[in-house]
């Protein structure tokens, strides 16, 4: 099927969009990932040649080259609709001119990692794991990408990470036990490279777990071929976190990529960004979580949008992901329901964020609705033993009825 996804509804399909905008690029060239990337839309002039830009989109692309580079594979192009500026994969890679505002909140570095980096590229936020930014290159940007003080290399800052001095810490430090690779993303170093960094890690004998943070699989499946697939083998147990916001983007192409990699053995989650015009609203998140389990991912997070620079007009209330997980919650199965959090701004770290299902609790009982709105008590017992204060919740509702 050729068409886009636009085209095709709700995005309730796994739809292949392939060769689209690139009609006379024969499938040998399409399916080299790195064809892909050599041929990824990264000007004006490209974007113009198939899209409509709107002047919001046009000012953004002129002012926002010092800030976060343009780049989108071929592969990702074709989910855009040639003339609907307010396209929800279409506002997540295209820059508009509202990157250049700035709100009050806004921040650099919202999530405080450059503060927590005892070596270059190695953040240790967390007692037992670190994040290891391994590149600042991604196969495309997002524009409300976190990292983008650094990501794509023309930001403010520039990522120098140095690989043996975070080996060094790592072998020093017995306590981490997880490592996460991001960036950048990880999957576009060359199979050769990738292995040197694993196997290096692999080598460190209380690193138990390795993680890669990675949006490769979407923007560029092709980049998931069965030699990667069975080189990251080798290196178990190795999990992945990859990163849909919106189910259009699960296309036939991303579903093989995935199954590929969970043929691997990897256990797949998915982050998504929470995004207004995007993804906000109960019914795409339904369909976008219930398409992750059908492609083998576990959805795993929805972030509240990072304060980071320029991207309010993409941000939502935080009370709109709260809303999203009451709709989600009971309402399909458990393994379909991401935790919703906020980093914490500064570097506190990842804070669940819930709907209020408990509403009294004390020594004796606790009382909980469920997600029909029904009330239930069940009995404290053995609370001499408690090592934590109850919380106790006061909702008029109950305590008047
Ligand atoms: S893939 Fe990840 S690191 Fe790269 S631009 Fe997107 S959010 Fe940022």
């Amino acid at each position: 099927m050729n068409t886009f996804a636009s085209e095709s509804g709700d995005g309730k399909d796994f739809v292949s969009h392939a060769p689209g905008y690139w009609s006379d690029t024969v499938p040998e060239l399409w399916n080299d990932w790195k064809w892909q990337l050599k041929n990824r839309v990264t000007t004006l002039a490209q974007l113009e040649k198939h899209l409509e830009l709107s002047a919001e989109e046009r000012s953004g692309v002129l002012l926002s080259g010092d800030k976060l580079a343009l780049a989108v594979t071929p592969h990702f192009f074709n989910l855009l609709p040639a003339n609907n500026p307010d396209d929800p994969i279409r506002r997540q890679v295209v820059p508009r001119i509202e990157e250049t505002w700035t709100s009050p909140y806004d921040m650099a570095d919202p999530c405080g990692e450059d503060s927590h980096m005892p070596v270059p590229g190695l953040v240790h936020r967390y007692p037992d794991r670190v994040l290891f930014l391994v590149t600042d290159r991604c196969a495309s940007y997002c524009r409300y990408c976190t990292r983008s003080r650094v990501v794509s290399g023309v930001g403010e800052q520039e990522l120098h990470t140095n690989f043996e001095a975070a080996f060094r810490y790592l072998e020093a430090h017995t306590e981490v036990r997880d490592v996460l690779l991001s960036g950048g993303d990880a999957l576009i170093f060359s199979d050769d490279r990738l292995e040197k960094l694993l196997s290096r890690l692999r080598a460190i004998r209380h690193i138990e777990f390795l993680r890669i943070g990675t949006r490769v699989p979407i923007f560029l499946p092709q980049r998931i071929t069965p030699e990667l697939c069975a080189m990251l083998a080798k290196y178990h147990p190795l999990w992945m976190s990859v990163h849909v916001n919106h189910p259009r983007e699960l296309t036939i192409e991303v579903k093989h990529a995935l199954e590929r990699l969970a043929n691997a053995g990897i256990p797949l989650g998915n982050q998504s960004v929470l995004l207004a015009g995007v993804n906000d609203d109960v019914e795409t998140m339904k369909t976008l979580v219930h398409k992750l389990l059908m492609c083998r991912v576990r959805p795993y997070y929805i972030y509240q949008c990072d304060l980071i620079n320029g991207s309010s007009h993409l941000r939502t209330s935080v009370a709109k992901g709260i809303e999203i997980i009451e709709g989600l919650r009971g309402h399909t199965t458990g393994y379909a329901v991401p935790q919703f959090v906020i980093d914490a701004p500064g570097g506190g770290g990842k804070v669940p964020i819930n709907p209020g299902y408990i509403l009294y609790h004390d020594n004796e009982k606790i009382v909980i609705r469920n997600y029909e709105g029904k009330i239930f008590e069940y009995p404290e017992t053995g609370n001499e033993n408690l090592q934590f204060a109850p919380q106790r919740e006061y909702h008029d509702e109950y305590l008047y009825s």
